[in-house]
C-alpha cells in the first residue's frame, strides 16, 4: 500500500475550502508529512492521518509551508510521546525550525532532530536503515535553496511461477520461498534448481515526486522521469503565467509540461491560488491540454499508488 493524502493545497494563505501546504505519504503503515503549513495537526485529525509520524520533510520557509509545525510539535508532547521525530529541510533548516520549536512551549519532551539537506542527497532513515525505498532530494526554482523530494522505492523480487517450480519438481514449502529471494535450492535427489526461469526479471518499484514550490525546471524533470505520480505546484492558470514567472510559482500548464516531458504516469496539481479555491476546472483543464492524466488535489483527497504491473 502506498497512497498519499492531501491535506492543505491553498497557496500563501487558507481559503475557507483549502488549508494550506501539507500533504500524507502512508506506505506499508508509515506516515511521512511533507510540509506542515498552520492548521496541519487539524487537518490531520480531520482526515485520519496518523499522529506515529517521525519525519517531516519541509520544501523551503515560507510561512505556509511550515508554521504548522509549532503546534504539532506541542500536541505530540502533550500526548506524552516519547519517539523521536526528524525535521528535514534545506539550508537554513537548523536555525529555522529551532526558533519555532522554543515558540510557545517550555520544553519539547522528545528529541526533535533537524537535518539540513542539498540536491542530490539521499535520505536514510535516521534510525532503522531503509531498505525498501530512499528518498532523494532535488534542486527546485523557488529562491533560498528550495528542494524538492522524490521517494523512490527499491526494485522488487521478479514473479514466482508456482507451475515452473512443481514442473521442476521442487515442492511447495521453505524451498519456494528461497527460489523466491533468488537463491539456488538443493533438492532431496541431488539436484539443484536455480530461480532463473522460475522467478521473472525484478520488477521497478514506485517513484512519488513531490516538488513543493517551483518555477518548471529541468532538475525537477530529471527527477520525476517516469514517476508514477508527480505532485507539482500550479499556483496559477495561463492569464498569469507572467506573475508565475515574477513569483517563482508555476502555471498549471507549466507543470504538464514537465509531467510530459519526465513521462510521469500521473499528475496532481496544487498549492492553488485563493481564486481557484472553489473551483479549479480551469487549471485542470489547461493542463490536460498537454497532460491527460491530471488532477488537482483538494483537501482531504487519498490517491492510491499502485503497482504499474
Ligand atoms: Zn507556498
Ligand atoms: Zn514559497
Amino acid at each position: 500500500m502506498l497512497s498519499v493524502t492531501f491535506l492543505g493545497t491553498s497557496a500563501a494563505r487558507p481559503t475557507v475550502e483549502r488549508n494550506v501546504s501539507a500533504m500524507a505519504l502512508v506506505r506499508e503503515g508509515e506516515t511521512l508529512l511533507f510540509e506542515c503549513g498552520e492548521g496541519t495537526q487539524r487537518q490531520m485529525m480531520r482526515y485520519g492521518v496518523s499522529f506515529a509520524l517521525s519525519e517531516i520533510f519541509f520544501t523551503h520557509f515560507h510561512a505556509d509551508h511550515f508554521l504548522g509545525v509549532i503546534g504539532l510539535i506541542r500536541t505530540l508532547g502533550l500526548q506524552t510521546r516519547a519517539e523521536p521525530m526528524t525535521l528535514y529541510g534545506p539550508k537554513g533548516a537548523k536555525k529555522l525550525l529551532a526558533q519555532a520549536l522554543q515558540l510557545g512551549v517550555e520544553r519539547v519532551p522528545f528529541e526533535v532532530d533537524v537535518r539540513e539537506v542539498k540536491p542530490g542527497d539521499i535520505i536514510g532513515s535516521n534510525r532503522a536503515p531503509r531498505t525498501a525505498y530512499q528518498i532523494d532530494v532535488f534542486a527546485t526554482e523557488h529562491g533560498g535553496g528550495s528542494v524538492g523530494y522524490a521517494l523512490k522505492e527499491h526494485e522488487r523480487p521478479g514473479r514466482f511461477d508456482p507451475e515452473k517450480a512443481r514442473a521442476a519438481g521442487v515442492p511447495e514449502g521453505p524451498l519456494w520461498g528461497k527460489l523466491q529471494r533468488g537463491e539456488t535450492v538443493g533438492l532431496a535427489d541431488g539436484r539443484t534448481v536455480k530461480a532463473e526461469g522460475i522467478v521473472g526479471p525484478t520488477r521497478p518499484g514506485r517513484v512519488v515526486v513531490f516538488t513543493g514550490d517551483t518555477r518548471p525546471c529541468a532538475a525537477v524533470v530529471d527527477a520525476a522521469q517516469g514517476a508514477d505520480l508527480l505532485i507539482h505546484e500550479a499556483t496559477f492558470g495561463e492569464e498569469e503565467k507572467e506573475r508565475a514567472k515574477e513569483t517563482g510559482h508555476s502555471t498549471a500548464r507549466e507543470a504538464a509540461q514537465v509531467a510530459l516531458a519526465a513521462k510521469a504516469r500521473r499528475l496532481v496539481l496544487s498549492h492553488v491560488s485563493a481564486r481557484y479555491s472553489i473551483s479549479a476546472d480551469e487549471l485542470v483543464k489547461e493542463a490536460r491540454e498537454v497532460f491527460k492524466e491530471t488532477v488537482v488535489a483538494k483537501d482531504g483527497m487519498t490517491i492510491e499508488v499502485p503497482f504499474p504491473d
